[in-house]
């Protein structure tokens, strides 16, 4: 493994690691059911698309 001659400076790590930061997903609440859903995207609640039902609904989850 290779030793740097001199450390990083804080300032320069820092100003490296400025680069790294992730981004939250574009997310948007469903119209039909109020769930927080990623926009484009079927409801995972409901199964509604623009204003259709596209996906067969699921059953209201039953915890077992
Ligand atoms: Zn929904």
């Amino acid at each position: 493994m290779a030793v740097p001659f001199r450390r990083t400076s804080k300032m320069k790590k820092r100003m490296r690691r400025s680069h790294q930061a992730l981004s939250v997903p574009g997310m948007t609440t469903c119209p039909n059911c109020g769930e927080l859903i990623l926009s484009h995207r079927v409801c995972s609640n409901c199964g509604y698309y623009k204003g259709k039902q596209v996906v067969a609904k699921k059953e209201p989850k039953t915890e077992e």
